[in-house]
């Protein structure tokens, strides 16, 4: 071999062995972003962080023009759970939440692989629809099937504007390790979410028990401290409900308390705290409500469970229930510090005020009158019986 053609072969081999170490270098870039990626699904620690992570670090990280995520919520748990963990689900139009399975089975069909093409409007519009307002049209798109258990559980969406980032023949297998991750992620944050409302949810009437109650009574007592507003706190009893145990029987009890659980609810706003207290005892605290407003709304929940006789089983007419209510507010939280002996507090006064309104002859409501600077100066209670008697 002439000197020239070895010292040619050797610039090749430079050239080429430069472009594997560029390859490599590139390559483990990439692989290092995927990694942080896995790390910070890992590391989301609710179900809206991991969301967030999902649809909004990996777009940036991976300077992608779309990202959507779906996720099959066929009873509307997903999206019930993130709303009481006060993320807006409307407000989040890459988030696609659907009820039918079949809308993710025919994107993938039956090998579940991961779909690299094209955009083509037809299939990947209502995918994307997020984009129909953007000035630039995706050119293509990488599907991405969440399995668990070999069942789809969601789709994780790419596109770009350039029609060579998600070519057909691209390698997947970062993005399926990825996918892989995320869709276990899913998972596993929303059985976490499922499990602490079975802890904090009381079985019988599926509102909220007293565990949940108390820990909510100190943070929205705090909040209430930081922003001066008033809280009010009801606490509310049946009447002579072991008559009705020793009457009808104590499921036709569980029956009554199921029913006056959702006549209670169905007067509150979403951002009020209901719980079963304890027994036939059901505790309400309204954020922001000063003790007029509460005792409107204590009147409210009387009369409607006054008016609403509750058939029983195997009882033909239907039996009348009243409730006692008792009110207790805080109207100057400024400069306070200790929510656990505020929170105490509250709800106690709210429970003397009831005590009163039984003793004045129940299926009535009474208000603590709460003196904050003299906390200690004795108790007066505004009992608004005669309302109550009308
Ligand atoms: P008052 O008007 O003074 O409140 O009288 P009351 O009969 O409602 O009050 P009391 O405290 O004497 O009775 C409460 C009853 O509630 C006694 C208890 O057996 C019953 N109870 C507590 N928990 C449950 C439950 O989960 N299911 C049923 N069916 N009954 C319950
Ligand atoms: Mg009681
Ligand atoms: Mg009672």
């Amino acid at each position: 071999m002439e000197e020239a053609d070895l010292l040619e072969e050797h610039q090749q081999l430079q050239q080429q062995l430069q472009s594997f170490v560029e390859r490599a270098r590139e390559n483990e870039h990439k692989m290092r972003r995927f990694h942080e990626q896995e790390l910070n699904l890992i590391g989301s620690r609710t179900l809206p962080d991991l969301l967030q992570n999902i649809l909004y670090n990996y777009r940036r990280s991976f300077s992608l023009d779309a990202v959507t995520l779906v996720l099959y919520d066929p009873e509307y748990e997903i999206r019930r759970i993130l709303e009481e963990e006060g993320s807006r689900v409307s407000e989040q139009p890459n988030l696609i939440f659907i009820t039918q399975q079949d809308n993710l089975t025919s994107l993938y069909g039956p090998d579940l692989q991961p779909r690299l093409s094209n955009f083509e409007h037809q299939y990947h519009q209502t995918l994307f629809s997020q984009l129909s307002q953007s000035y630039m049209p995706l050119r293509s798109v990488a599907l991405l099937p969440l399995v668990r258990y070999d069942k789809l559980i969601g789709s994780f969406n790419l596109g770009s504007f350039s029609e060579e980032r998600f070519a057909e023949k691209s390698g997947t297998e970062f993005l399926q390790r990825l996918t892989t991750i995320m869709a276990i992620c899913i998972e596993n944050a929303t059985n976490n979410e499922r499990l602490k409302r079975v802890g904090l949810t009381d079985t019988l009437t599926g509102i909220n028990n007293r565990r949940f109650f108390d820990q909510r009574l100190q943070e929205e007592i705090g909040r209430s401290i930081r922003a001066n507003d008033p809280i009010s706190c009801l606490f509310i009893d049946i009447d002579y409900f072991k008559n009705i145990n020793d009457q009808y029987g104590h499921q036709n009890g569980d029956v009554v308390l199921r029913k006056i659980a959702s006549l209670i609810r169905a007067q509150l706003r979403n951002c009020d705290v209901i719980a079963r207290y304890s027994g036939e005892e059901f505790v309400v605290l309204l954020a922001n409500t000063a003790p007029d407003i509460a005792t409107e709304i204590a009147e409210r929940i009387r009369l409607s469970i006054a008016a609403s006789p509750i058939s029983l089983m195997e009882i033909e007419s239907s039996v009348p229930i009243t409730v006692s209510i008792g009110i207790s507010s805080l109207t100057d939280t400024q400069g306070m510090e200790n929510t656990r002996i505020l929170g105490f507090s509250l709800v106690d006064n709210a429970d003397h005020a009831l005590y009163d309104a039984k003793s004045d002859g129940r299926n009535r409501v009474a208000l603590y009158l709460h003196d904050n600077y003299s906390k200690n100066s004795g108790q007066h209670y505004a009992n608004t019986s005669a309302r109550a008697k009308q």
